[in-house]
């Protein structure tokens, strides 16, 4: 409990003011919902002993109507409060989560699934938020009934009676937190298992068009149903400890009840106390029930709560590798970049994809790279985004090593076609602009023209405004590279990189865009990686990279005087045709 109160300590500090009025509140209700098993005794002695008339009897009911009244206002006053409280925990939370899932590289997205990343702010998230706003009514409210309780049936009836009554409680107790320690594990796995549940349905309902392409329905639905049992399974050992609590709390209330009704009726004859008062006594014993058996549904939630926020905690601590320091330099323009000796390894991969790369770029040249499907290319030029850092060798830019550099800045220089599109379900015209959300109406037909868009926005239903669907579901493979170039070209970007962004489209729309890039680049540096040779045939220099090496460079003509795999390949391509 500790734990999650240092957790959460910054918004208890930031909503103070609102907190110590929920516990003047609490405490309110706690105080009144003792006052009626008092009025209640003093009625009963008051007609024991005859004393019973007109007005003591108005009075009686009238105490009795006002204090559930009064109860009940204060406890949506309450509730009201701290609704709104768990919202604004839990909107703050999401918004850090978010902030800092922003700012974590590719080291940490190969990591984690994305399942579990959502079930981290979703199921996670809930639990801290409902146990955060419950800890004040479960621990204060429920504590503060009991121990007020305690009290007065000690002060106003008798301390020997109590201390009988209440002496079974700190058995029950003990046992709770063996039972709650037991659990804590179990609720861990339960987290896990769940997380990968999630992650499964997404990746289900991600490639349902495979799924269905290759009738694999079933097959998918036997791995959903293995996760759901796998699921319910976990959550059976916990049902199996949570089944424990009740029955534990029924025998330490009746045996509560049986003693303090046992003993009262002894001090009843021994005339100790009035039957009035072992009435009083006999309504606090049940009116402790409610708050303990809270109290033991309190720490459930509680030890839910720390396995959460252990793992929202461990996503929060987690810091990037690829990040700003202090000292990081501001870059604008580039005149250079050099590729010194570099050997890059994926995170989870045990030997280097890419390997002694040694070449340069100069500000306004066009780069081909060529080279087998595998061979390391995308990973070779997406080394220039400051998605990992590399493992061997240096990148520098103008002298200086990319890492110097502020991440948005060299980003900023880059303007970047990846092979897989990635489209959001919103306009195709703001699709495009975010590549640059500032550029006119002016720039975003300049794109779509230079991307050789335009004739695709004839067939568009409302044009450029019309409505992607999903993930690019609603345009063609050839349209969504298409966009996508329009993306990176309204950036009109230091550094444009085309990652085999040109296989969905046919020759002439493929002439079409390097003739614009030609036309419309002029000074501005240009990489692209393609398996088709025209449209690197131009290049001032073409990297042939394979198994991770670069085995051959120069420019077209040298690279076919050279022989081997460009020359190759060349043949093989211009004899296909
Ligand atoms: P190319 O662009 O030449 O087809 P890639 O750079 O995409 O080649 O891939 C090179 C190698 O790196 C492949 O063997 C691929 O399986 C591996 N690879 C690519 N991305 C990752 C990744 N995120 N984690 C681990 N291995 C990867």
């Amino acid at each position: 409990m500790k734990t999650i109160f240092k957790k959460l300590a910054w918004f208890i500090k930031e909503e103070w003011k609102i907190y110590v009025l929920m516990l003047f509140l609490l405490l309110s209700i706690s105080f009144i919902s003792l006052l009626p098993a008092k009025a209640l005794g003093l009625a009963i002695d008051t007609i024991v002993l005859g004393g019973l008339n007109r007005t003591s009897m108005l009075w009686l009911v009238g105490v009795l109507i006002a204090l559930p009244l009064g109860r009940y206002f204060l406890s949506f006053a309450y509730n009201y409060i701290i609704t709104k409280e768990a919202q604004k925990l839990a909107f703050k939370l999401r918004r850090r989560y978010l902030d800092h899932l922003f700012e974590m590289d590719s080291n940490f997205y190969e990591a984690y699934p994305k399942g579990d990343l959502i079930s981290r702010v979703t199921n996670d998230l809930d639990a801290i938020t409902t146990a955060a706003t419950s800890m004040l009514e479960g621990l204060i409210f429920n504590t503060s009934v009991i121990v007020l309780a305690i009290l007065l049936m000690g002060f106003t009836i008798s301390w020997k009676l109590t201390a009988i009554a209440v002496t079974i409680m700190p058995i029950a107790l003990t046992g709770l937190n063996v039972i709650r320690n037991r659990k804590r594990k179990y609720v861990k796995k339960h987290r896990e298992i769940y997380a990968e549940f999630t992650d499964k349905v997404l990746e289900s309902v991600e490639g349902m068009k495979v799924i269905r392409a290759y009738v694999q329905e079933e097959n998918d639905l036997k791995r959903q149903y293995e996760a759901i049992d796998k699921d319910i399974e976990s959550w059976r050992y916990i049902v199996r400890y949570e089944n424990w609590f009740n029955p534990l709390f029924e025998i330490v209330y009746g045996v509560t009840y049986f003693l303090a009704f046992a003993y009262g009726a002894f001090l009843v004859i021994q005339q100790e106390i009035t039957v009035g008062e072992l009435v009083t006594f006999l309504a606090y014993v049940g009116t402790l029930y409610g708050p303990i058996v809270s109290i033991a549904g309190f720490f459930t939630q509680l030890n839910n709560a720390q396995v959460s926020i252990d793992r929202f905690e461990e996503i929060m601590s987690t810091a990037p590798e690829v990040k700003d320091e202090a000292a990081s330099q501001p870059i604008l323009a580039f005149n250079r970049i050099d590729f010194k000796n570099v050997t890059f390894k994926y995170p989870f991969d045990k030997a280097p994809v890419i390997k002694n790369i040694d070449f340069s770029i100069e500000k306004g040249q066009t780069i081909g790279i060529v080279g087998p499907t595998g061979a390391g290319k995308s990973t070779l030029i997406r080394q220039l985004l400051r998605e990992f850092n590399v493992t061997d060798g240096e990148i520098a830019i103008d002298g200086v090593s990319i890492g110097k550099y502020k991440i948005h800045d060299v980003r900023a220089l880059v303007g970047y076609v990846p092979q897989a599109h990635m489209l959001f379900k919103k306009g195709v015209d703001e699709n495009i602009m975010i590549g640059n959300p500032r550029a006119g109406l002016a720039d975003l037909d300049k794109a779509v023209k230079n991307a050789d868009f335009e004739k695709d926005v004839i067939y568009l239903t409302e044009g450029l405004h019309t409505q992607v669907g999903e993930a690019g579901s609603t345009l063609s493979g050839g349209q969504k590279q298409r966009l996508s170039i329009a993306r990176a070209l309204i950036k009109d970007p230091e550094i444009l990189i085309l990652d085999d962004s040109l296989s969905a489209v046919d020759a002439t729309t493929e002439e079409n865009i390097i003739a614009r890039l030609r036309e419309t680049r002029g000074g501005k540096t240009n990489i692209i990686i393609s398996h088709r040779f025209s449209a690197i045939r131009d290049a001032d220099l073409i990297l042939v990279l394979e198994a991770g090496k670069i085995t051959q460079r120069g420019k077209h003509e040298d690279l076919l005087r050279q022989g081997g795999w460009y020359k190759d390949q060349f043949i093989q391509q211009i004899t296909m045709r």
